[in-house]
């Protein structure tokens, strides 16, 4: 990957940086449940704010099919990110229009602007819809930072189409610089023996990320219910597990490059079970050897897997994990997902846990585990080791410092 702009080769003094950030938290009526993604921001916001710039910031929140909806406006946010930084920070009624770009041209440095969200235009997904989208947004600012890692996998007007309106000053921000400097030697060089765990629903939206695993790991350790897909495919019994069955084929294509590749791909030993009602009082464990009865469906590692990972990771120099090995949210069936977060935060490698529902499993049981990296991007973590590249970084402008 070339070496993009970094938001401290920028000339900020006097500068209106527009700046795109991930602010979708999850909301209850309104209130913020965990601002995890606000604070991820305060180090470019506040940089910026220290070198004499003014911030106007961009960010989508939920699912709005392109409409105003007052349950996914960005008002939450702008009060809370208001409170960090002991700042005020006005809300704009849109992201585009007479309106807000008056507000931004009046803003001062040092001053914060929060734009609505994007996704209530329809242009922001879609930017083929509304062509005009992303340079309505870009005429509010003299120079762009992309500061959200978790959306950069997305070819949205916000992420890649504007960087064409900023030549030359298009820059990552330090949430992304930050990401990378944990993820780039992963891909690159990452310290052998390399294992990487994967879990989570399904194989199908995973299979290419398994491929690139296979040939980059030297151990893939696989649970959750994509594990039951790949031991269907072996002739095991798995019962009313999750399968998917058109993938069947790619599973034992997958097991056979891995035996092609070196890569030393284990699948789960034993499996909690219980019904289609996931009743606690039916749960049960058996062995893949025993089998899983008709009508009973694995929903969590057992014991004897959670050794034998544990085991295996002492001699693990590197370990990446994406995806909870059993239905996490359902008291016990985390227990497996917890056990593995225990194991890995007690190993001396460098731990790199891949967003999404493996952070936040690990997030539930507190702050004192010690892991080298949580990343904020599930799918872009994903998609940076299957392509080793990601949308709105490749949009971004060279660094000079690579192009001299
Ligand atoms: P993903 O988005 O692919 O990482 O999948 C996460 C989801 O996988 C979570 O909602 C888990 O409840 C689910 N999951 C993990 N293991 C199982 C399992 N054995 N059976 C059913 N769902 C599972």
């Amino acid at each position: 990957m070339k070496k993009k702009l970094s938001l401290k080769e920028l000339n900020l003094a006097q500068k209106k940086a527009l700046i795109r950030v991930d602010f979708n938290v999850p909301l209850n009526c309104s209130q913020i449940r965990d601002d995890t993604r606000i604070k991820a921001s305060l180090p470019t916001i506040e940089y910026v704010l220290s070198q004499g710039g003014a911030a106007i910031l961009m960010s989508h929140l939920g699912r709005p099919k392109g409409g105003y909806l007052e349950e996914f406006s960005l008002d939450p946010c702008a009060k809370r990110l208001a409170e960090l930084l002991h700042r005020p920070v006005q809300m704009a009624p849109s992201c585009r229009g007479a309106e807000v770009e008056k507000m931004a041209a009046e803003l001062k440095p040092g001053q914060i602007l929060m734009l609505e969200n994007l996704r209530f235009h329809l242009g922001e997904q879609e930017p083929s819809k509304d062509p005009s989208f992303a340079s309505s947004l870009a005429c509010l600012g003299d120079l762009y930072i992309n500061d959200t890692f978790s959306s950069t996998h997305r070819r949205h007007a916000s992420i890649t189409q504007i960087t064409q309106f900023f030549f030359g000053c298009s820059a990552m921000g330090l949430l992304i610089e930050k990401e990378l400097s944990y993820l780039t030697p992963l891909l690159n060089h990452p310290k052998r023996p390399f294992y990487a765990i994967l879990g989570g629903a399904k194989i199908s939206t995973k299979i290419k990320i398994i491929k690139a695993l296979i040939e980059q790991a030297d151990v893939l350790l696989i649970g959750g219910a994509m594990a039951y897909t790949f031991l269907k495919a072996q002739g095991k019994e798995i019962g009313s597990s999750l399968v998917e069955k058109d993938c069947l084929p790619f599973a034992c294509q997958l097991i056979k490059q891995a035996k092609e590749s070196n890569c030393s791909l284990i699948l789960p030993l034993d499996h909690v079970i219980t019904n289609s009602s996931y009743s606690v009082k039916e749960a049960y464990t058996v062995t893949t050897e025993e089998g899983i009865l008709q009508g009973f469906q694995g929903v969590d590692i057992g014991r004897a897997t959670i050794e034998k990972y544990e085991e295996k990771l002492q001699q693990a120099q590197t370990v990446f994990w994406n995806g909870p090995l059993g239905v996490f949210e359902k008291q016990p069936f985390d227990y497996g997902t917890n056990a593995l977060a225990k194991v890995l935060a007690a190993l001396k490698a460098v731990t790199v846990i891949g967003g999404g529902d493996s952070v936040a499993a690990v997030e539930c049981l507190g702050k004192s585990m010690d892991f080298t990296y949580l990343s904020t991007g599930g799918g872009a973590v994903l998609e940076l080791i299957e392509h080793k590249q990601l949308p709105g970084i490749q949009a971004l402008s060279d660094s000079p410092s690579f192009l001299s």
